[in-house]
């Protein structure tokens, strides 16, 4: 089976690099799947699980928001920020997802509403990554 090198970096540290055989993302307008060879691209990711097939084994990241980009010979994807499945802290998703929820029902302006949602979403995310 062909394979491509799969990256995943923030802004702090690099996160991920494996031979991968499929990795799927969720972009502005969906769902994608990308296999060997895929066409040439960038978009950017919404906080959600990115999916890694590779050698039988299938690895799980949580990623919040960011780009991907799909090069001929290896796939990067650029993220704010990018947990192993098994690096995940669930007691601090937790919490966090306590105080986001707080802050939603305090109904301040509409910026900390935003910023309150994305952490909401952030938190959920990796609740859901972790209990799988
Ligand atoms: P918190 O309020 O708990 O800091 P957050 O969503 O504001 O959560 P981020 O700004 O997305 O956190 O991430 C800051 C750093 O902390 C990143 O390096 C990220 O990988 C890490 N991180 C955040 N939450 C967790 C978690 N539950 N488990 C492991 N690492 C986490």
């Amino acid at each position: 089976m062909s394979t491509f090198l799969v990256e995943i970096v923030t802004p702090e540290r690099k996160v991920y690099a494996e031979t991968a055989n499929m990795v799927t993302v969720t972009g502005a307008e969906g769902s994608l799947g990308i296999l060997p060879n895929h066409i040439p691209l960038v978009t950017t990711l919404r906080i959600a699980p990115i999916t890694i097939k590779r050698d039988g084994k299938v690895d799980v990241i949580a990623a919040s928001g960011g780009f991907i980009e799909v090069r001929k010979d290896k796939v990067v994807i650029l993220a704010e920020s990018a947990e192993l499945a098994t690096g995940i802290d669930l007691a601090r998703a937790q919490a966090a997802k306590e105080r986001a929820q707080q802050r939603l029902n305090a109904k301040r302006d509409e910026i900390d509403y935003r910023r309150a949602e994305l952490s909401l979403q952030r938190a959920m995310n990796r609740i859901n990554i972790s209990q799988k």
